[in-house]
């Protein structure tokens, strides 16, 4: 082993994150030529065609960096949320903007609260900079927001609210996180992950922009291009909160982030509603498949308001997951969520549900 000089104490306890695998991965590896892909929550559609004629149309401009300022990606999305442009930042991808809340907010020691299960990245975020998460078992699957008010501590620094949760897919409602933000101190800042927002039907979801509209500064909300705008291999998200907190994460902003097919993508993209429709009514159409077949097959899952359905199968989650493997379906295990008997599978096509159905009985029969 060759000598090399030493790494951070701060990351000796960061385990790589295990991302979904990828189709020609699997395609490479086990010879199943056939594979789909319900493991990361990408839209099954695909991108909105608009987008990609914006890209193709851009490519010859790829010489040039990107402006910086994302100037037409924030008009257009001020305009369609009803905030300002200095209400935003953007990020390559949310991942982004997660560690630049922690590089911006986390000291050495300092702490964050999050939902156990939840999204694995606002630890890693943490741990990077030196912080540690105090995670609050969810109840029924749910935020237990109470719980997670009481874990605040002088040394926190920022409360993560998953909404949907991912992997769980449920939602924290408008009285209750109105409750919840009432708790939380001036000097805690709370982060509200509506990667899959697009996703929600419940009327009871929370119009969390009206807090930045009003000028709440104890809230910043993060949304993605990656999942119902079909552009995760860009990597594009952004973040909505008061200007000075806006300010302060430009601090440590990388000057040209977000690239710029990224840039023109994302405008185009935001602008076919059409698209989104279409996306959100498939998704709708293949989670009463699913939840028929699994009730069918007897297997408990947790009702989802998201485009992925955490499901007990009731047995190791990831035998299942390389039997399914082999079948040419990515799905994700429960157990990188502590759920060994559950998977976490996309809603995808009507005719890759029932590909994956067909596998998962064949495979529990
Ligand atoms: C997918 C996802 C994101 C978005 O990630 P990107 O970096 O924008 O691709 C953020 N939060 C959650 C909970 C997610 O599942």
């Amino acid at each position: 082993m060759a000598t090399v000089p030493k790494c951070r104490e701060a990351i000796l306890s960061i385990k790589p994150y295990v991302p979904g695998k990828p189709i020609e991965e699997v395609r490479r590896e086990l010879g199943v030529k056939d594979v789909i892909k319900l493991a990361s929550n990408e839209n099954p559609l695909g991108p909105s065609p608009d987008a990609v004629q914006a890209l193709q149309e851009a490519s010859d401009r790829i010489f040039l960096y990107p402006d910086g300022n994302c100037y037409y990606l924030k008009e257009a999305l001020a305009a369609k949320l009803g905030v300002k442009q200095e209400n935003l930042i953007i990020g390559n991808g949310t991942d982004e903007i997660l560690k630049m809340l922690a590089e911006t907010y986390i000291n050495p020691g300092d702490e964050i609260v999050v939902a156990d299960p939840t999204f694995s990245e606002y630890e890693f975020a943490a741990q990077v900079m030196g912080g540690r998460a105090i995670k609050v078992p969810t109840r029924n699957f749910r935020h237990d927001l109470a719980a997670m008010a009481a874990a605040i501590t002088p040394r926190t620094r920022l409360v993560f609210v998953c909404n949907p949760n991912n992997p769980t897919g449920t939602i924290v409602g408008q009285a209750a996180l109105d409750g919840f933000l009432k708790q939380v101190p001036p000097s805690v800042l709370v982060v509200l992950d509506e990667a899959y927002s697009d996703y929600v039907t419940a009327e009871h979801y929370p119009d969390s922009l009206a807090y930045v509209r009003a000028g709440r500064a104890g809230v910043i909300i993060l949304r993605t291009f990656s999942k119902i705008y079909g552009l995760a291999g860009l990597r594009v998200g952004y973040g909505v909160a008061v200007p000075e907190i806006i300010r302060d994460l430009n601090r440590v902003r990388e000057p040209f982030n977000v690239n710029l097919l990224a840039q023109v993508a994302a405008v185009a993209a935001l602008k076919d509603e059409a698209h989104v429709g279409k996306s959100r009514e498939v998704n709708s159409e293949g989670k009463e498949y699913l939840y028929s077949q699994f009730e069918s097959l007897g297997l408990k899952y947790v009702p989802t308001e998201a485009n992925f359905i955490f499901v007990d199968i009731q047995r190791d989650s990831r035998e299942v997951f390389h039997q399914l493997l082999q079948k040419g379906v990515i799905v994700r295990t429960g157990d990188i969520f502590g759920y060994d008997t559950f998977l976490r599978v996309t809603i995808g096509t009507r005719r890759q549900n029932e590909t994956f159905i067909r596998a998962l009985r064949e495979i529990l029969a």
